[in-house]
């Protein structure tokens, strides 16, 4: 797992590669490496509190921030972009969408007397869920203590994917049933994919279980899931250890209604 990248390649030897630096758990958001040994991709930066893992994680392999080529971020919740402003010589990816919905949510939640209200065009589903106020109350929270706009990076370097493809290795699946505008990664390394699924897949199992936001859109949100796990191979999830997904799965591609029923 911490293969790393040495700073000194062998010739010849163009192999892409994608770990995780940071591996995502209940509480943080997982931050990835895709390299082709010449450019450093940076999937999502985390939050500001977990700025000096992110960094002891790149001079671990060598790299500097300056090293990093562009940082691509899935979607802008709060757990995946306010280290972002660490790497200001590098562009940042992201879908225009998903910018423009998250800062809107973040700013509505700033307003004292409205923001229950307002929190219900975000997520229009929200009072099918039983824990949607200790949710939404804990969201508010984070949001005023660690929202920075200034913390997501430079607007003239962000470059919306609506409207810019990736560099070649890596394909964008839009994901929209955790946020509009939320971008999933296929990374195409020679060998068998990579998938960077982002919070469209937040663990390997039990997606319950992880606190963060319930999605935009359930329905969505579990088509997004099963789509994603069709595709097989390995997988980096959002918020979990990665994993392989299992072969059954990648039998059953074109119908994805056959994969086992989705945890409550
Ligand atoms: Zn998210």
């Amino acid at each position: 797992m911490e293969r790393g990248f040495a700073k000194e390649l062998p010739k010849g030897d163009d192999l892409v590669q994608v770990e995780a630096l940071l591996t995502g758990n209940w509480r943080g958001a997982t931050s990835a490496l895709i390299s082709d040994r010449r450019h450093y991709w940076l999937v999502d930066s985390g939050m500001a509190h977990e700025a000096p893992l992110l960094m002891e994680a790149l001079k671990s392999r060598g790299l500097h921030p300056e090293d990093i080529t562009a940082v691509i971020n899935t979607h802008f919740h709060i757990d995946h972009v306010l280290n972002n402003s660490l790497f200001p010589q590098s562009e940042v990816y992201a879908s225009q969408e998903s910018y423009q919905w998250c800062c809107s949510l973040y700013s509505d939640l700033r307003d004292e007397a409205n923001w229950e209200k307002l929190t219900l065009k975000y997520y229009p589903e929200l009072k099918e869920y039983e824990e949607a106020g200790r949710l939404m109350s804990q969201l508010r929270k984070l949001a005023l203590r660690w929202w920075d706009a200034k913390r997501l990076g430079d607007r003239s370097r962000f470059r919306w994917l609506e409207t810019t493809s990736l560099p070649a290795p890596i394909e964008v699946i839009f994901t929209q049933g955790h946020v509009p505008g939320h971008a999933s990664l296929v990374v195409h390394d020679g060998g068998p994919r990579t998938l960077i699924a982002g919070d469209a897949l937040l663990t390997r199992d039990a997606d319950a279980r992880v606190l963060t936001m319930i999605p935009h859109n359930r329905e969505q949100s579990l088509a997004d899931r099963a789509r994603l796990l069709a595709l097989a191979g390995r997988i980096l999830p959002g918020h979990g250890e990665e994993f392989v997904a299992r072969e059954a799965a990648a039998a059953n591609d074109a119908q994805p209604t056959s994969l086992p029923p989705e945890k409550p």
